[in-house]
């Protein structure tokens, strides 16, 4: 299904995987927006939320579900004694790709968090529809086979992470038609991604080895899930956005870069051969790069907080210091190297974000130990999904016995 057939329709039927997450909870508050504009004359398209997938909180999902008149549903895992009836449930590790094959829409918004959002995303691209795409692992560990079957089905990836909605949107004033998956104009030099460089930007490599778990939580601008604040506070985040660039845009490593912007206002930059630099600036506020995900090519009245220009005594730009994140070579070395390693990159980094967050690491073992499994890794092609999934358990694998060696050591 096409943009032109999608936006034509005076309904639009949307699923939403991982609705109780950060953002797919401002997905449901955007969507509650822009249905108050249509309903008041001010927008042509009504969104309809036609079925809703979560991890394992059963009772937000369903009283998301009975607010919006919703039946179809998906859960990984399901609470034995909740009461299912009223619903149509689909149950288990499957789910949400089942809910994208079975429940007909015109959109669907991939919210859930980490790989596990890899399966649905890639059956929705398969069957030709559209993506709102928040989940940038999807990206990192399968990009390749991802980009080929968009360019098959002609699946359009709407970025919904804010940097890459801001690359989106740099573009756009290049020409309107411009949508992932695409390639970069030759007038383009590169694309810039900034960072915030998040709680530990200013904080020596020292003080980065140790830093506790609340530290770390602590992101200075934006409110994000655990997984992404930890991302953030490494520069994981920017390593992984870095490899979904490289994928949505078809740009080589040569043409991508990151900086550190502690004002988060800016949140991409185009550099064109004609010396221009384009910029894309905005709030830090999710719903904005939702919003326009959503209501793309249109631009309507947004619900997201506006930037007051007048506001900002300067905007700061600094390079990012490879000692203290080494995050952002390694995602360079991943796309160069192709094949499996962005899959092991993104498994190595899941697998170390949680031994973090379940005390069995210190903080600074995160990025050490993935550039200790990047360093070793054997490259393989991936020509199947399930080539995928090996690269990714055998990256877990190592990475749980990296952290067994580190918790005998510190014993
Ligand atoms: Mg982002």
């Amino acid at each position: 299904m096409g943009i032109i057939a999608a936006s034509s329709s005076s309904t639009k039927r949307v699923l939403i995987l991982g609705s109780t997450g950060s953002i797919g909870v401002q997905t449901l508050e955007v969507i509650e927006h822009l249905n108050t504009l249509e309903s008041k004359g001010e927008s042509s398209v009504r969104y309809e939320i036609v079925g809703l997938a979560a991890g394992s909180n059963h009772e937000q999902l369903a009283a998301q579900a009975i607010k919006l008149g919703v039946r179809d549903l998906a859960i990984a895992s399901m609470c034995e004694e909740f009461d299912q009836s009223s619903f149509n449930f689909r149950i288990g590790k499957d789910a949400a790709r089942r809910l994208v094959e079975e429940v007909p829409c015109d959109l669907v918004v991939g919210a859930i968090v980490g790989i596990a959002g890899l399966d649905s995303v890639y059956r929705a691209i398969q069957l030709g529809i559209n993506v709102a795409l928040a989940n940038k692992e999807t990206l990192v560990a399968a990009g390749e086979l991802v980009i080929q079957a968009a360019q098959r089905s002609g699946s359009k990836l709407f970025p919904v992470d804010s940097e890459h909605a801001g690359v989106w949107q740099c573009l756009q004033s290049l020409s309107n038609s411009y949508c992932p998956p695409m390639s970069a104009p030759k007038s383009i030099d590169r694309v810039i991604l900034t960072a915030s460089g998040g709680p530990f930007r200013t904080h020596t490599r020292d003080q980065i080895e140790n830093a506790s778990l609340n530290d770390a939580l602590n992101h200075p601008n934006w409110t994000m899930g655990a997984k992404v604040t930890i991302d953030s506070a490494t520069l994981m985040n920017k390593a992984l956005e870095l490899i979904e660039a490289h994928w949505l845009f078809g740009l080589d490593a040569n043409r991508l870069g990151a900086v550190i912007h502690p004002q988060s206002i800016v949140h991409a930059m185009i550099e064109c051969t004609d010396s221009s630099v384009i910029t894309q600036m905005g709030a830090p506020d999710m719903k904005a790069p939702i919003q326009h995900a959503l209501s793309f090519p249109k631009r309507i009245q947004g619900c997201a907080s506006k930037l007051d220009v007048t506001k900002l005594s300067h905007l700061d730009f600094f390079e990012i210091d490879p000692d203290r994140f080494p995050a952002i070579n390694l995602a360079m070395s991943v796309i160069k190297e192709g094949g499996d390693a962005g899959a092991a990159f993104n498994a190595a980094n899941e697998q170390a974000v949680n031994a973090f967050l379940n005390n069995k690491i210190p903080f600074g073992m995160i990025d050490q130990s993935v550039a200790r499994i990047m360093n070793d890794w054997d490259t393989q092609p991936i020509n199947t999904i399930e080539d995928v999934y090996a690269a990714d358990s055998k990256a877990r694998e190592c990475i749980d016995r990296l952290c067994e060696v580190i918790a005998e050591k510190s014993q």
